[in-house]
């Protein structure tokens, strides 16, 4: 087993996908789809899969709970007012 993470880049010249190890990220290597030398870096994609996480299951469920309270706050407030004038 190996602690190495592969990353997925793209060439600079063809688009091609190189998998490297993290570790070799920055380094210049030939391209293995046209053979040029591309600089080892994550594709667009990845950058944004690694930065922009989809959020945490606790924090969906927070706003959840948060949007549903919120909802049945106004609903009451409505239900209130409108019982309000009948009775008072
Ligand atoms: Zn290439």
């Amino acid at each position: 087993m190996s602690l190495t993470r592969y990353l997925k880049g793209e060439c600079s010249h063809c688009g091609g996908r190189i998998e490297f190890p993290a570790d070799a990220i920055g380094a210049t290597v030939d391209c293995p789809h046209c053979g040029k030398a591309t600089e080892l870096m994550l594709a667009t994609k990845e950058v944004i899969a690694t930065t922009f996480r989809p959020l945490p299951l606790y924090v969906m469920a927070a706003l959840m709970y948060w949007a549903f309270s919120l909802c049945f706050e106004m609903l009451q407030y409505r239900i209130e007012r409108r019982l309000g004038k009948s009775t008072r």
